[in-house]
């Protein structure tokens, strides 16, 4: 089982769902887990992932949520579409989750191109392990 979060800041969510849209079958299959910040949950289930756990919005803490989650070994690895343009209210939680990361070793994709090289990497677990 792998337990991957996915946190997409507004002007990426439109990005999310596009991406999370074209690989349904991976984000919906049985060894996958998806955890989330709220805002993004809900875009999540509208894009097609059946099974969310869905947490606080991220300016509200769900970052913060998922930065413990990282540190007491629950999450694989973090997808976040992040929007390096725009200031945010909760930009102390994301700084903390990135170092949490960091700190135990877990892959934190930040950006479209490096989201898809990992998810690439864990398709290509999945397909070995059909
Ligand atoms: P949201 O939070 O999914 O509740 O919009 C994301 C974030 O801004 O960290």
């Amino acid at each position: 089982m792998i337990k991957i979060a996915l946190i997409a800041h507004d002007d990426k969510k439109a990005d999310m769902v596009s991406f999370v849209a074209k690989r349904l079958e991976f984000f919906n299959s049985e060894e996958i887990e998806i955890c989330a910040t709220g805002t993004t949950g809900k875009f999540l289930k509208f894009a097609g992932i059946s099974k969310v756990q869905v947490l606080l919005s991220g300016p509200k803490g769900g970052d913060a949520q998922i930065a413990a989650m990282v540190a007491t070994g629950e999450i694989d690895a973090v997808i976040f579409f992040r929007d390096p343009l725009d200031a945010h209210p909760h930009e102390p939680d994301v700084q903390m989750l990135m170092r949490v990361c960091d700190v135990h070793q877990v892959p934190l994709a930040t950006n479209y191109m490096s989201v898809k090289l990992l998810l690439d990497w864990f398709r290509s677990l999945y397909r070995d392990w059909e």
